[in-house]
């Protein structure tokens, strides 16, 4: 079958280039998927262009496209466990974790069909009751929307349900790495009733297919999720053509754990926070700031656990964490331990790749946890994407902030401490897009998500979400217009 899909219609690549769409367990192909050149996605933007100009689309109701974004709710339940199976082949992570993605994904449709439906614009008090002043929404127009890896589905879903629910229309571009639940989404979408040239799913490399898309004068808008190098890449190649630009980049998030916090929780989550998903979260809590007091008991107990952590095929039920995305991803996750020990940090377990045979054909990194670590150091301050744990240590409540926000990026952190004044002060005093206290991890449809610095530009999720895909247009009304005279009078 063909797999990009342009006004409407699934088409092979114009050049006949394809892809083989590799399991990270195994190496298996699971599936080959056009490659598409530059030429593919001009068309999808011509498809996309035409259909917000001069489609139905333009014609549709805030309620149709609410009932729209519905529809693509319950079709992703109806398919759940053939959307989280595809997941998991594709990136590794295991099923729970994937269906986890699909229900996220799912509410994230359900929030933005009520934000679509009650958002009528705002009217204005112009102190002048002969005028009649009103703020509307509207949608910016062609939007490129541009995924990584680790979380394929969810990535491109917190983009296309509020794309949508504004008004837009769209050309998707997930990773290379992994586009077979963008794929299906496409199809959901068209499955729906989505009008031709709304949605439009080009296959590909970033270079030429996503900057294609983000040089063309026909685009309006690009929102970007992936690595901190590739969003300033856009961002320039928008600014030629002064396009709107959303970036959700990378974090280096840290998780402060004071002596008074509940012991178990703390080191529970802890291991969340590094080792969900191999590591390969952008929130992820690779930096553990503990008190010092602690310490020792903390980082012993820790690194017990973190040896007993279950690797294995995402599909197997007993498996904790799956293999990294890629033969090229390892490399750069060892790459890491190479510099943290050169650094001197140090190695308190892992390091190296597993013995098991059983996972000699998958990209596999074991669960690895360094100690001695300060900001001074890369693997502290540079995104690792993998399983790897630094520690540092803090004996006051101001060197736990200044440490938490030493970091060019913002994204997330946490807080950990029975004491709820110290846990509030700690939240306020950083400086990042997301705050956890006494947990790790969760995000809401209805609360915006993103980065403070370099962890990005815009928000995603909430109504800051919704507003990215949003032009604001100011009527005022006079309704009794009288001559001026200011000139020639
Ligand atoms: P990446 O930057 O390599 O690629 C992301 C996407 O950009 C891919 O689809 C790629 O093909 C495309 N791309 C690459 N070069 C391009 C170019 N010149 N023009 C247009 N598109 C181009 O990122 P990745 O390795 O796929 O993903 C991992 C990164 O994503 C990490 O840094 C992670 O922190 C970040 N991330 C951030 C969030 C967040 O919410 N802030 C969420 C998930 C991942």
């Amino acid at each position: 079958m063909s797999t990009l899909f342009i006004d409407g219609r699934w088409v092979s690549a114009t050049a006949g280039g394809t892809r083989e769409v590799v399991n990270p367990f195994d190496q298996s192909v699971i599936r080959t998927v056009d490659e598409a050149a530059a030429t593919d996605a001009e068309a999808a933007v011509r498809a996309a262009r035409a259909a917000f100009d001069d489609g139905e689309w333009r014609g549709w109701t805030a309620r149709r496209r609410s009932l729209l974004l519905r529809r693509v709710a319950e079709l992703l339940q109806r398919d759940r466990a053939e959307i989280a199976r595809l997941e998991t082949l594709d990136t590794g992570k295991t099923l729970v974790e994937s269906g986890i993605d699909v229900d996220d994904v799912t509410s994230v449709f359900e929030y933005y069909a009520t934000q679509a439906e009650s958002d009528p614009g705002r009217l204005v008090d112009a102190g002048n009751p002969a005028v009649r002043s009103r703020v509307l929404y509207e949608p910016i127009g062609v939007c490129a929307l541009i995924a990584p890896w680790n979380y394929p589905l969810l990535q491109i879903a917190w983009k296309v349900a509020p794309a949508l629910a504004a008004g837009n229309t769209m050309v998707l571009k997930p990773s290379e790495t992994t586009p077979l639940t963008t794929i299906k989404l496409v199809e959901l979408l068209d499955e729906a009733g989505a009008p031709a040239g709304v949605a439009n799913l080009v296959l590909g490399a970033g270079d030429p297919v996503g900057s294609t898309l983000t040089e063309s004068p026909q685009v309006d808008m690009v929102s970007f999720t992936g690595g901190l190098a590739t969003g300033s890449a856009i961002m320039a190649s928008a600014a030629r053509t002064v396009k709107k630009v959303a970036l959700e980049l990378g974090g280096k998030n840290p998780n402060i754990v004071f002596a008074d916090a509940d012991f178990e929780a703390a080191i529970d989550y802890a291991l969340i926070a590094v080792f969900f998903h191999a590591g390969q979260v952008c929130s992820a809590g690779t930096r553990l700031v503990v008190e010092d007091a602690l310490h020792d008991e903390f980082v012993a107990e820790l690194t017990q656990r973190v040896e007993r952590i279950k690797l294995g095929n995402g599909l197997d039920a007993d498996t904790e964490s799956g293999p990294l995305v890629s033969a090229e991803h390892r490399e750069k996750v060892e790459s890491y331990v190479s510099i943290a020990v050169d650094e001197g940090a140090r190695l308190l377990t892992g390091g190296r790749r597993p013995d098991d045979p059983k996972l000699a054909r998958g990209f596999f990194y074991l669960p690895t946890v360094f100690d001695d670590c300060h900001g001074g150091m890369r693997v502290v301050q540079e995104e690792t994407f993998g399983p790897i744990m630094t520690v540092e240590r803090f004996s006051e409540i101001e060197d736990a902030v200044r440490i938490g926000n030493d970091t060019t990026y913002g994204l997330a952190a946490a807080v950990w401490t029975g004491e709820a004044r110290k846990a509030e002060y700690v939240a306020r005093a950083l400086r990042h897009g997301t705050v956890w206290i006494n947990d790790f991890g969760p995000y809401l449809p209805q609360a915006e998500w993103g980065g403070y610095k370099r962890s990005g530009v815009g928000r995603e999720l909430g109504h800051a979400g919704l507003a990215e895909y949003q032009e604001a247009k100011h009527i005022y009304e006079n309704t009794a217009p009288e001559p001026q005279r200011w000139f020639a009078r």
